[in-house]
């Protein structure tokens, strides 16, 4: 049996979702010990993030490869037909949650550089970061591991991030970038009242009503290049009022914001801040506004290194990648401020889903594939 398919399973079988991490760490630095990889474990919070280096820390070119081994809850436990942490290999599946989001390409890419310094001893350095909040907010995660990385200076040139990111066939689709995202919650304060004397209330409803239109009719763009439009979507809209003849206090609404990169969350935050200014003023009103910041916008184009990554996958899978931009937010958002970074891994289809699975062949085949791009990426000299 492959070594990546073994390590998959034996990963599957941790129960670690975000936060904890239940040995799956452990058994990822045991592994690259062995192969006199450097590691260290990063604490943060109450999270377990593991940092290891093959290789001296002032070669001229170092690759990194970066991944989550934590997991989201297996949801219905009625839905699932086994169970999620069995890591069960059947005949050509490997079974349970973290499948393809994403112990499997952690362990690829585990498998592929050990296996490779063990046999080449590259005229460079290979860097794995792997985090166990990733799933989670995200605030202990690859963001310690990064801010202990530049306090150390342990620097990486091209970072690969493992995030199963193709569609339909393995290879099919490469992360050069990635939408921002921003969360805008909002506060109408009114005056509580009867509903029969309207005139000695004032509803919170009506000028949350009015800014809900006002930003919605405002198409923030058309798209660019290689961004969908951005999107601004309401997740929630609060009053909390059981009674038909209350006119309420307050009215709460949450908006969440995917933009491209024609936008900032700056200038998002002074468009927004327009929009409420606007709604006050005709409607004499108090809506307040608070706004998270979750990631900016990124984008990564003519890049030898992607270009390098796109000509490996194409010469191996044959199959030409497209360059996206799309999904959600990952921690490439974190990594893109320290190094340059794309994302490649597996078909991501069941992910987040109940029988969640893999398919051996593309484990197997992902674990090839980054080994032919640290070769490629040690004998070439252009990025
Ligand atoms: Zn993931």
């Amino acid at each position: 049996m492959d070594k990546a398919i073994r390590i998959t399973s034996e990963l599957i079988q941790k129960k670690t979702v975000t936060p904890k991490d239940d040995g799956a760490i452990k058994l990822i630095s045991d592994i690259l010990s062995e192969a006199d990889f450097n590691c260290h474990e990063i604490l943060e919070g109450n999270v377990k993030n593991l940092f290891a280096r093959w290789g001296s820390k002032d070669s001229k070119k170092t690759l990194g490869f970066n991944g989550h081994v934590d997991v989201v809850p297996p949801g219905e436990s009625l839905l699932w037909k086994f169970d999620p942490f069995s890591g069960l290999i059947t005949g050509n599946e490997i079974l349970g949650r973290g499948a393809v989001d994403m112990k499997s390409a952690v362990a690829a890419f585990t498998v592929a550089a050990t296996d490779f310094v063990k046999v080449n001893k590259p005229d460079g350095s290979i860097v794995i970061t792997i985090t166990g909040d990733e799933e989670g907010e995200a605030l202990h995660g690859t963001k310690a591991i990064l801010k202990w990385m530049k306090k150390n200076n342990e620097s990486v040139n091209h970072f690969i991030v493992g995030e199963p990111t193709s569609k339909i066939k393995l290879g099919d689709t490469i992360k050069i970038g990635r939408r921002g995202s921003l969360t805008a919650y909002f506060n109408s304060s009114g005056i509580q009242g009867h509903t029969a004397y309207p005139h000695l209330a004032s509803n919170p409803i009506n000028s949350m009503n009015t800014l809900i239109h006002s930003i919605l009719n405002d198409k923030l763009d058309e798209g660019s290049k290689y961004f969908e439009p951005s999107t601004a979507s309401f997740t929630t809209i609060d009053v909390d009022n059981s009674a038909n003849n209350v006119i309420p206090a307050t009215c709460k609404a949450t908006l969440n914001i995917r933009f491209n990169d024609l936008h900032s969350s700056k200038t998002l935050i002074n468009w927004l801040k327009e929009h409420v200014d606007r709604t006050n003023t005709v409607h004499q009103s108090q809506i307040r506004m608070n706004v998270k910041v979750s990631g900016e916008s990124f984008i990564n184009t003519n890049s030898n290194f992607t270009k390098m990554v796109v000509n490996e996958v194409t010469d191996r899978l044959k199959i030409k990648p497209i360059l996206s931009t799309s999904g959600g937010t990952s921690d490439a958002r974190f990594i893109k401020d320290f190094s340059e970074v794309l994302e490649l891994g597996l078909v991501g289809k069941t992910m987040h889903q109940v029988n969640e699975r893999v398919d051996i062949n593309d484990v197997v085949n992902l674990k090839d594939l980054y080994q032919s791009i640290i070769k490629r990426y040690f004998s070439e000299d252009s990025y």
